[in-house]
């Protein structure tokens, strides 16, 4: 399922696009391309729901005890004094309930998950009763339905249980498994070709030559597709020729449902990335108003989407989790990802001018503060390594005040550790 070739484009014109109108230029042109497949709950971790899943049955299927104790009938007790009922043979256990009924005035033996037998309504716990051969006491006040899980109080049979979009953890696999749903349409996992491209890249495996310097981005970038829940494909190192970076684009859309680049997206002499999308397909360069963050370099070739990041590793990063991440989990078939964000009181001043928006490396100080990195808007990677998080400072905002309150996004958030 390819995207219409066009779907980058921008009004010609636009010229510094907020971040909000850019997110919404995406969500609105980005849909699923992955395939849907029928897969077991032990492959399912981790995969988009292709369909909305529906109960076939109720959970609990039957009411039952929650606690171990006795099961009466609320209408067998006296409103006050001192209760007294007759314990009847047999008990009713979890897997293994009692085939008979108990009759006004009688209590029998129950233990939790046990399915209430006939005739009873409320269980009276053991801490609360005296036990002297069949015969029970407990005092008054037990509540009709006491001690009782109803049934389809976790879901009622019909009803919908997860929806298509969802991405499928630990508790959503409980969910499906919890009523007996054992195989599920998902969305085959998204495959994102990653490569970094530079004249000055060596590999970490290698000896840095004069005027070289290590590949950061695709490491990063690589683990933070994985993050996302997709399949990267490393497709290395491209220096900056264009008929290189013209068949790296080339081969990464031929073998991938998204593309992200780093590095060359800008309008330089040697940023051949932005250059090459415009001349092969669709291509919109996207100058958003964040910092940090540009250029942003989208295009399209074949169909794939291509996101061409930037080159500092910082902004490389930050793009990623602002705008390739949500793209990704539309593409992959999910819902389109707000950031989980929460306010906190800054423990610096910033300087900000409002029209744009800026993301700082932060860190929350755990009572109820944040702090930001010593240095700005640098690329230092050691901020990413220091921070737990971003402060977004939203477009219309001016300079931070020290005590004021801001909005923290932390990685976790983002699906990062
Ligand atoms: P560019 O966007 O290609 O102009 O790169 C901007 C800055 O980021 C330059 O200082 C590059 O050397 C640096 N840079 C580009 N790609 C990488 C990378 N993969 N790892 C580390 N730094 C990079
Ligand atoms: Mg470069």
């Amino acid at each position: 399922m390819a995207l219409k070739n066009d779907c980058f484009a921008l009004p010609a014109g636009v010229s510094w696009t907020p971040v909000d109108d850019a997110l919404a230029d995406l969500r609105a042109r980005l849909s699923p391309v992955t395939s849907v497949e029928a897969v077991s709950l032990d492959t399912a971790q981790g995969r988009v729901l292709a369909q909305d899943i529906r109960a076939p049955i109720s959970l609990p299927p039957a009411d039952n005890a929650a606690v171990d104790g006795y099961a009466v009938a609320h209408a067998s007790l006296t409103s006050d004094g001192e209760q007294h009922l007759m314990v009847v043979e047999g008990r009713a256990a979890a897997g293994a309930p009692f085939g008979g009924t108990v009759a006004k005035g009688q209590a029998i033996r129950i233990l939790t998950g046990a399915v209430m037998p006939n005739g009873t309504d409320s269980v009276v716990m053991d801490e609360d009763v005296e036990r002297d051969g069949a015969s029970l006491s407990f005092g008054s006040g037990l509540k009709a339905g006491a001690n009782r899980r109803k049934a389809g109080e976790d879901i009622a049979a019909g009803d919908i249980a997860l929806t298509a979009g969802t991405r499928l953890g630990p508790a959503e696999l409980a969910r499906l498994a919890s009523i007996g749903v054992a195989s599920i349409n998902t969305h085959a996992p998204l495959r994102v070709a990653i490569f970094s491209t530079g004249d000055e890249l060596a590999d970490p495996t290698e000896t840095l030559l004069p005027g070289q310097i290590y590949d950061a981005n695709r490491a990063m970038l690589l683990a933070l597709a994985k993050a996302q829940g997709v399949e990267p494909i490393d497709h290395g190192r491209i220096p900056d020729s264009p008929a290189a970076i013209a068949d790296a684009l080339t081969s990464a859309a031929r073998g991938a449902d998204a593309v992200i680049v780093s590095g060359g997206a800008s309008g330089g002499d040697e940023d051949h990335v932005s250059r090459e999308l415009s001349r092969m397909g669709a291509m919109a360069l996207w100058r958003i108003a964040m910092k940090p963050g540009r250029p942003l370099a989208l295009g399209q070739i074949d169909g794939v989407p291509v996101f061409g990041l930037p080159g500092n590793p910082v902004a490389a990063f930050v793009c990623f989790l602002i705008f390739a991440r949500p793209a990704l989990h539309r593409l992959a078939g999910a819902s389109w990802p707000e950031p989980v964000g929460y306010p906190l009181t800054a423990r610096f001043p910033a300087r900000k001018k409002p029209g744009r928006t800026e993301l700082l490396r932060a860190r929350a100080d755990g009572i109820g503060g944040v702090e930001k990195f010593r240095s700005d808007g640098s690329g230092l990677i050691g901020g990413l390594v220091w921070s737990d998080g971003l402060v977004m400072l939203e477009h219309a905002r001016g300079p931070v005040e020290e005590g004021e309150t801001v909005r923290f996004l932390p990685y976790a958030g983002f699906g990062l550790s």
